[in-house]
C-alpha cells in the first residue's frame, strides 16, 4: 500500500473532486444538470430506458476535463504501448486502488449491501481484444483481483446502439441470486456503456450494481460546463472525500 500511496500522490495535483449532487449537479453522474433538474439529460434518459436495470450508484473518482492531464492519461493508457502504457497503467491502478481502499465501504453502504461479491469491468466495444483496464482490476489491484470475474461481452447490436443505454448492448455471464457487483470503468462520458453494462448484469441475476469510474469526462467548451469545472477546481483534491458523503472520511 505504501507504493500505492506514493504513486497516487502524484495525481493529487490534477484530480478534481466531482461536485456533490445538488443545484446544477446531476445526482447520478455528478456532471452538470440544468437548473431545476435532479439529473442531467443523459442520466434521466437512462433511468427511463432501463428502470431498475440502471446502476444503483455511480461514483466518479475525479472529473476529467477534456484536454486536461487526467483525460490525457485516461486516453494514453489504452492507446500507447510498452513502457508508456505500463507507466500510465500503474499510475491509474494506484488511483483506483487507493480510492477503493478508502471508499468501497461508502459505495456498499449507499447500495445497502454489506460488500461487493464480484468485481468486473465494462468491456470495450471497439474490438480491443484484451482491455488494459482488465489487467489493472483483475491482476494488479490488490483490492479487486480476488473478486474479479469476466462477465460482460458486447453483443452484435453494440456498435449500432451508439451512445444509447440499452440492456441489449452486452450479454453477461450468470450471477448467483442477487450477488452485488462492483463495476469498474475508466471514463464516463454519457454513461451509455456503463449503464448498459449494469442492466445486463442485473438481467443475469445480479442484485445491486455500483459503477466506479476513474474519470467523469467533461467538455469545457459545451454550455455551462466550463463554469462547472471551475467551481469544482476551486476545492483541493482530498483522498478522504467521495461524492457519496459530505466531509472527510474513510
Ligand atoms: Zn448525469
Ligand atoms: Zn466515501
Amino acid at each position: 500500500m505504501a507504493s500505492v500511496v506514493e504513486r497516487s500522490d502524484q495525481y493529487a495535483n490534477f484530480l478534481v473532486a466531482p461536485l456533490p449532487a445538488g443545484q446544477g449537479v446531476c445526482q447520478v453522474c455528478h456532471g452538470p444538470a440544468n437548473q431545476g433538474f435532479r439529473t442531467c439529460w443523459r442520466c434521466g434518459r437512462a433511468a427511463q430506458q432501463l428502470g431498475t436495470g440502471a446502476a444503483d450508484a455511480v461514483v466518479p473518482i475525479s472529473l476529467a476535463p477534456k484536454h486536461g492531464q487526467y483525460a490525457n492519461e485516461l486516453w494514453r493508457y489504452k492507446n500507447t504501448q510498452g513502457h508508456q502504457r505500463q507507466y500510465f497503467q500503474t499510475g491509474l491502478t494506484a488511483v483506483l486502488w487507493r480510492f477503493l481502499a478508502l471508499h468501497e465501504a461508502c459505495v456498499a453502504e449507499h447500495c445497502t449491501v454489506p460488500g461487493f461479491d464480484v468485481v468486473t469491468i465494462v468491456p470495450s466495444t471497439s474490438g480491443r481484444s484484451v482491455h488494459p483496464l482488465r489487467d489493472m482490476v483483475a491482476e494488479i489491484s490488490g483490492v479487486t483481483r480476488r473478486r474479479y470475474r469476466d462477465l460482460l461481452t458486447p453483443t452484435q447490436n453494440a456498435q449500432a446502439l451508439g451512445r444509447e443505454a440499452s440492456p441489449a448492448r452486452y450479454s453477461s455471464g450468470a450471477l448467483e441470486n442477487g450477488e452485488a457487483v462492483l463495476l469498474i470503468d475508466d471514463t464516463w462520458t454519457t454513461g451509455g456503456h456503463a449503464q448498459s453494462a449494469a442492466a445486463a448484469l442485473k438481467a443475469a441475476g445480479a442484485g445491486r450494481v455500483a459503477v466506479v469510474v476513474l474519470g467523469r469526462h467533461l467538455n469545457g467548451t459545451y454550455g455551462d460546463t466550463a463554469a462547472h469545472i471551475e467551481q469544482a477546481r476551486m476545492r483541493r483534491y482530498d483522498w478522504k472525500v467521495c461524492v457519496l458523503r459530505d466531509g472527510p472520511h474513510g
